[in-house]
């Protein structure tokens, strides 16, 4: 579950090493004064003033938001998640983050799936699939596309500033071929994804993505480029006759109830696997940003 808030309650608190207790306690005193309605610092910190003045019983969070680098700190009701209070929006540019986009795309696919299976209609079914394939496979893209430049950017570009259009404007395109999605990982961030994801389950997305392409550019028909993309996603020899077998160049591409839902279970895990690696890497640099925001104020004895 990817979180790009960090929750800053007692227990962080205590969690910060003894060499750094002067910072634990500038964030004590800092966290105190942001919960004093009385002490105006919502324009140097960007919380609201209706969020200050209904503080009540709330904690707080700090993120910086891997979209648009600005930090900022959040006040939520005791016992809310971040995600179930509807804080999910980036408050200065609006993004959702990346685990929360693919999740609700999943959802919709799962309800196109549903009634594909209840409905009699050969025809309607047909359509149905196609688009859970081009919804589910989107996901996906969206999902690596989003992750990968969002941690670029937050890895690369200082905090306040923001290269996230050029880092998705380069990648357009390269994570809708899973091959080229890991060498991007790899090469630039070296991130493994193959060390979160099965040889049959990459696989399995190769053919899922092969299949979108084929419904988006070519009416859902096996044509060359769709035939040498899926002998890409057969992991042994035998596979790869069975492919042969089952995919008929010129032919309507077969897709069944039974396949799209292992193509939603394995985005499902997967996504969830792979979006806790990524929190890992949103955790470690909103860590470091925050630190660096306690040291300066230690240093300007703001606190
Ligand atoms: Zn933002």
């Amino acid at each position: 579950m990817i979180r790009t808030y960090i929750k800053l309650d007692n227990q962080f608190i205590s969690s910060i090493p003894s060499e750094q207790k002067h910072l634990a306690d500038v964030l004590t005193r800092f966290l105190r004064t942001l919960g004093d309605a009385t002490v105006n610092h919502s324009e140097m910190i960007g919380v609201s003033d209706e969020e200050l003045l209904a503080k009540g019983d709330r904690d707080f969070y700090y993120c910086v938001c891997p979209y648009c680098n600005q930090q900022s700190w959040r006040l939520l009701s005791k016992g809310d998640s971040v995600e179930s209070n509807g804080h999910v929006s980036c408050p200065n540019c609006t993004e959702t983050n990346p685990y929360d986009k693919i999740k609700n795309a999943l959802d919709k696919a799962r309800t196109l799936e549903d009634i594909a299976d209840k409905t009699t209609d050969e025809t309607k079914r047909r359509v149905l699939l196609e688009q859970c394939i081009v919804v589910i496979a989107t996901a996906i893209e969206i999902f690596l596309r989003d992750a990968y430049s969002t941690i670029m950017n937050l890895r690369y570009v200082k905090i306040n500033q923001t290269l996230i259009q050029k880092f998705l404007k380069d990648s357009r395109n390269e994570f809708t071929n899973i091959d080229r999605a890991r060498d991007r990982f790899k090469t630039d961030l070296g991130i493994d994804l193959a060390s979160v994801m099965p040889k049959d389950k990459i696989g399995e997305l190769i053919l899922l993505m092969a299949k979108r392409n084929a419904i988006v550019h070519n009416n859902g028909i096996a044509d060359d480029q769709f035939l040498r993309q899926i002998e890409r996603s057969g992991n042994t020899q035998g596979m790869i006759r069975t492919l042969r077998q089952e995919y008929k160049r010129m032919e309507t591409i077969p897709i069944s109830v039974d396949e799209v839902c292992i193509y939603l279970s394995t985005s499902h895990i997967y996504s969830r696997k792979l979006g806790e690696v990524f929190d890992d890497e949103y955790r470690k640099i909103n860590m470091d940003y925050l630190f660096e925001y306690l040291r300066d104020m230690y240093l300007n004895k703001m606190f």
